[in-house]
């Protein structure tokens, strides 16, 4: 059945939960969207210019804060607590200080509360920008060129949390109110740990669904990794380069550990037939050898050797059952090729996190789809993606459905990040839509 006409919005005080939105509605909902997107750019660009780096966080969410204030939305902005998330199994090993690591979440109540509730989340950390001089441009001065706006977190994911104020803003501009509770969350820590998304879990924040729009290329997220960060420590024998045959070195040793880590990467990548969605995945689980460091001195053998890596896991492998392979293995090498011994020590330096699926039928999902068709004119398309997303917070730990579905990016985390702003339009209509529907929509009062 197309239901698509069967209702619009009812009158002040009535209120649509539940109910499929009218073809009015939804043009004006999207025409509200489109008539301030304008100021939606400028907002990116703003938030792009903060370089909200893993602990560098606060002035975005300065920002963050007073937008929503300015939405008259009830604000809650707390310190992540280390000790009190390290209680969850989920949450991520901390290296850093956390004094300025901080979560900003903004409520909309309904007078009435008689719609579904929904979490509107995003991320406000962003990975480090890498050489300058590999930018064609500044990584922070939020240019847009051709329909693309540039700059490190443009696309993951400063657009994606001004998608879910601007699609707030559009439900209120095109005179409706929505009727469900609405937590605006900009968290910390999603490149690293997940505990930003964490915290504000454990802090009581739940719904009936949970929207983030990460750069996902205008499609939903149906399966995702889960990933664990990790650091071994591999001993040499320090001696004077001259006799460097009686030393051990510690550098050329990690290569051989990186090597070991290989074989296991390569076996679970060959049981990716045995996991739902990721079977037409070329190479799911990636092993990264993201930083090293080693050796005291360039005449000396190296006593030492550090690598931080990031491993992922299926959906359905424990974070314990995957650190336990990793230290497996590790404990497994006991010599190089050439018969040297190796101690090879392995930590936990951030994520500890399962990946999760998305099961289908869920009537959020439904309701994106509609949303979806309605903004893009294109039916909506799901995919599996080998990264970690904090999704798996909402579906792992409260059992909620969760739409990880955001606009077209170019190189997020490479050089000369950008979003397609014509997707971040669309994308925000959508999400608009959506919430219009989840939570159920009433004409607001003149004033209100
Ligand atoms: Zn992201």
């Amino acid at each position: 059945m197309d239901s698509d006409e069967r209702s619009g919005a009812g009158p002040a005080g009535g209120g649509t939960a539940g109910a499929t939105l009218s073809e009015e509605t939804r043009s004006r909902i999207l025409r509200a969207v489109d008539a301030r997107f304008d100021d939606e750019v400028r907002f990116i660009q703003e938030l792009v210019r903060h370089p909200s780096r893993r602990t560098a966080e606060r002035s975005a969410q300065d920002l963050m804060e007073r937008a929503m204030a300015e939405r008259g939305l009830e604000i809650d902005r707390w310190a992540l607590d280390p000790v009190e998330l390290f209680a969850h199994p989920g949450a991520g090993f901390v290296e850093v200080p956390y004094d300025d690591v901080e979560n900003v979440v903004g409520t909309y109540r309904p007078v009435t509360e008689s719609g579904r509730s929904l979490i509107l989340n995003g991320h406000i950390d962003v990975v480090p920008e890498g050489p300058e001089d590999q930018w064609s441009r500044s990584p922070w001065d939020a240019e847009v060129r051709d329909g693309w706006l540039y700059g490190r977190g443009s696309g993951d994911m400063k657009a994606g949390l001004a998608a879910n104020l601007f699609a707030l803003d559009a439900i209120r501009e095109a005179g409706f109110a929505p009727c469900g509770r609405i937590h605006v969350e900009s968290v910390a820590e999603e490149e690293c740990t997940g505990n930003g998304s964490l915290s504000a879990l454990m802090r009581g924040y739940t719904a009936e669904a949970v929207v983030i729009p990460e750069p996902e290329e205008d499609m939903l997220v149906r399966a995702n990794v889960g990933v664990i960060w990790f650091r071994v420590r591999v001993t040499g024998r320090p001696t004077h380069v001259r006799e460097m045959a009686t030393g051990f070195n510690a550098i050329d040793a990690a290569y051989f550990v990186v090597g070991e880590l290989r074989a296991l990467e390569d076996r679970w990548n060959a049981e990716k037939a045995q996991h739902r969605h990721f079977e037409d995945l070329d190479h799911p689980i990636n092993l990264n050898v993201g930083m090293i460091r080693g050796g005291d001195w360039g005449s000396s053998v190296p006593a030492w050797c550090e690598v931080d890596l990031r491993c992922a896991l299926y959906p359905g492998t424990s974070a314990d059952a995957g650190w336990a392979a990793i230290t497996e293995a590790l404990a497994a090498i006991t010599a190089d090729a050439n018969g040297n011994p190796i101690t090879a020590a392995a930590t936990r330096t951030g994520f500890y996190a399962e990946g999760y699926v998305l099961e289908e039928g869920s009537d959020a999902e439904a309701v994106l789809e509609r949303a979806h068709r309605a903004a893009f004119g294109a039916e909506l398309e799901s995919f599996t993606t080998p990264g970690y997303l904090d999704g798996r917070v909402f579906v792992q730990y409260a059992d909620i459905p969760t739409l990880v579905y955001g606009p077209i990016s170019r190189a997020i985390h490479g050089n000369d990040e950008c979003v397609d702003l014509e997707s971040v339009r669309r994308i925000t209509g959508s999400i608009a839509l959506f919430i219009a529907e989840w939570c159920g929509i009433e004409e607001r009062a003149e004033g209100a």
